[in-house]
């Protein structure tokens, strides 16, 4: 996968320069200790134009979530977006995965940042599972204890513990993995929030050990719309087990059918379930294929 070629341009601290020539420090803490703040938006080509999706909502999470971890945050939000529709106009993009990154000045020490940076970069991404069914690993690995970190930032260094997870899913032969929290209830997927249906109604983890997506919201804003009962509830492996059908929802993902936990296929065929109806309501809101701003 090619991120960037020599023509590419990213936002970096106010101006617009060339993916190849813009760096950073190797001293910094960012890289050192995984300490930065990102997020994952998507564009989409619509018919009124480029449309950055739930684009306020993704600027004010990166906010939070450094000021969850007192990274200071000293940008306006309107500006930034204003900044990644530049991005995508000068790159040419209309489908596109947005990142902005915020990361820390050179320091050693383990101590509140003496600086920090903005990137906003974007390249075309299909959606981040594929588009088939996905057959999914429980994790041997946990989502962190909440005390640990603050679980609802997006913050760098708890992608190790994804990228953990997922290795050890596709090395068994899976998908993807899905991760239990502390208490060995179920959590999320390594990038994604995860529902499931029973009797026709739709459940997924409170927040408390997840990240609570922005998609997850949209999914709970469409089952209203469309009158599906929908439950936050502490879920257990023995109700994913006993799903009806599950699926995974994310920016990156987009909304992804499960057709299996380790060995226990759901018995749902996929184009009947929740998760479907889900699936294409989804697609055409971020298509903007139906005014649903207006009832959201
Ligand atoms: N959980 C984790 C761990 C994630 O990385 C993501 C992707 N940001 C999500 C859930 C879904 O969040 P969103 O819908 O805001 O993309």
């Amino acid at each position: 996968m090619q991120y960037f070629n020599d023509k590419t341009v990213v936002y970096l601290n106010g101006s617009f320069v060339k993916a190849t020539t813009a760096n950073t420090d190797l001293y910094s803490q960012s890289l050192h200790y995984g300490y930065a703040a990102f997020e994952g938006i998507r564009a989409y080509n619509t018919h009124n134009g480029t449309r950055v999706f739930k684009a306020k909502d993704h600027f004010e999470r990166l906010k939070r979530s450094c000021e969850l971890v007192n990274i200071p945050f000293q940008w306006d939000i309107d500006e930034l977006i204003s900044k990644t529709y530049k991005v995508l106009e000068l790159n040419n993009l209309r489908d596109a995965y947005i990142r902005p990154l915020v990361y820390c000045a050179p320091n050693m020490s383990l101590s509140e940042p003496t600086g920090v940076s903005i990137m906003i970069c974007a390249w075309d991404w299909e959606a981040y599972l594929g588009n088939q069914l996905l057959n999914v690993g429980i994790s041997s690995y946990q989502r962190p204890n909440p005390k640990s970190i603050p679980i609802d930032a997006k913050i760098s260094a708890h992608y190790v513990n994804s990228i953990l997870a997922s290795t050890e899913a596709k090395k068994r032969g899976f998908n993807e993995a899905l991760l239990l929290d502390m208490n060995n209830n179920i959590a999320e997927a390594p990038g994604a929030n995860i529902f499931i249906e029973k009797n026709g109604t739709l459940y997924t983890p409170p927040a408390g050990h997840i990240l609570p997506g922005i998609t997850r919201t949209t999914v709970m804003q469409l089952c209203q719309r469309l009158d599906i009962e929908c439950q936050e509830m502490v879920l257990t492996v023995a109700d994913l087990m006993n799903a009806d059908s599950a699926f995974f929802c994310g920016t990156a993902t987009e909304i992804a059918g499960i057709n299996a936990v380790e060995e226990i296929v759901l018995p749902m065929k996929w184009q009947d379930s929740l998760g479907a109806t889900i699936q294409r309501t989804y697609k055409s809101l971020v298509l903007e294929k139906q005014n649903y701003e207006v009832i959201i």
